[in-house]
């Protein structure tokens, strides 16, 4: 990243020496992601990150149905991050249910196919995350895309693996879906940037135009140091894979362990689901997640809440409310993440403090 920043500074796009060995870092950065995560290079469309990913898979499906004079609709998981989410509703789609462990509720989304399919309204695409970013339930983004093959056979299929990317391989959701979002950020590299991976063959057409870079999918001078620091990034995270996920699975669970065995009536969300091995996500009865937050964060534990907030000062988390936890039972939620740095030492540190911190609130009545 530095020598992009400091020697290769080129603009990709222009033609003189510079710009061509630019060209050259990006090309090879290209056709290393397509490797660490089971794609082609020429699938690959960098955009400034995974909520633009997210916007273009929604939006250029919209866009590829209107421009045959068919406009339809996008349909989307109740647990998907508010990147896809938000483009969803703000378009008029319908959201999919998931179950109380927030797995995606596959005989509703035939339903909602079969209703759409029966009001002759045409499905642009179907976007279900690979894993959900507050409790880390994986979903079944396979068989969604059978389903969808089957009663929505023009539809496009996209997959958010922001979070999925990281820890797990990605080739088989890449086969099985038309576009799946990625952000470097997730996976050890720098913020701002990411890519859509767009299947061959599919046509998505462009929302960010001017330039006609990538191949006139998304317009705008490319992000050198950040797509050559995403590809550094990667090829670490895929050669160290299967080492960082067993470890830091046994970190997540003895943490997991501590915080339940200190915290009487605190539950993992999602406990009952295939999750990644990076979050822990526990609802903690009787106690606000804004005040926990915040005396956690005196403690050093920068965690988040994501949040169920019965105080109504934060913002209910949509996901929780689509698993069923909402209303005057709301508990506190709390998401502890964890990364490959993590030590033994620091889940220690962060179970005793959440313990402590509990206790605390709770003997104030
Ligand atoms: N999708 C998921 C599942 C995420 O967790 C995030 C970020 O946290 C995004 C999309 C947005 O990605 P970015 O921050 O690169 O815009």
């Amino acid at each position: 990243m530095m020598e992009a920043l400091t020697e290769t500074y080129g603009n990709p796009s222009g033609a003189h020496r510079l710009a061509r060995e630019a060209n050259r870092r990006v090309d090879a950065a290209r056709a290393s992601l397509a490797e660490s995560f089971g794609i082609t290079p020429g699938n690959i469309v960098f955009t400034s990150g995974g909520t633009e990913a997210d916007s273009m898979a929604i939006h250029g499906s919209l866009r590829r149905l209107a421009d045959r004079g068919t406009p339809g609709v996008a349909v989307c998981s109740a647990v998907e991050h508010h990147a896809v989410l938000e483009p969803v509703e703000f378009t008029g789609g319908r959201v999919v249910a998931v179950d109380a462990n927030g797995v995606l509720d596959l005989d509703h989304l035939g339903v909602v196919l079969a209703e759409l399919n029966e009001k002759q309204v045409p499905v642009a695409v179907v976007s279900i995350m690979a894993a959900n970013n507050e409790t880390g339930v994986i979903q079944p983004v396979i068989e969604a895309s059978r389903i969808v093959r089957e009663l929505a056979p023009d539809a496009l299929i996209h997959s958010d693996a922001v979070q999925f990317s990281a820890w797990r391989d990605t080739s088989d959701i890449a086969a099985a879906v038309d576009l799946m979002s990625v952000s470097a950020h997730k996976i050890g590299g720098p913020k701002g940037i990411g890519f859509l991976a767009v299947g061959t063959g599919v046509t998505l057409p462009a929302i960010q135009m001017g330039g006609g870079q990538e191949r006139g999918r998304r317009g705008g001078t490319h992000n050198v140091p950040g797509i050559v620091a995403m590809a550094a990034a990667a090829q670490v995270m895929v050669a160290e894979r299967s080492e960082t996920v067993e470890r830091v699975e046994n970190l997540r669970d003895r943490l997991i362990n501590d915080v339940l065995a200190g915290a009487a009536g605190a539950f993992v969300t999602g406990a009952g689901a295939d999750r990644l091995p990076n979050i822990a996500h526990f609802c903690l009865p009787g106690i606000e997640s804004e005040p926990l937050l915040f005396m956690l964060e005196k403690n050093d534990v920068m965690a988040s809440a994501a949040s169920s907030c019965s105080s109504g000062a934060q913002q209910v988390s949509h996901v929780l409310a689509a698993m069923g936890i909402t209303g005057s039972d709301a508990p506190g939620a709390l998401r502890l993440s964890l990364g490959r740095d993590s030590t033994k030492d620091d889940v220690d540190a962060a179970a005793r403090s959440v313990v402590e911190v509990v206790d605390r609130i709770r003997s104030r009545g």
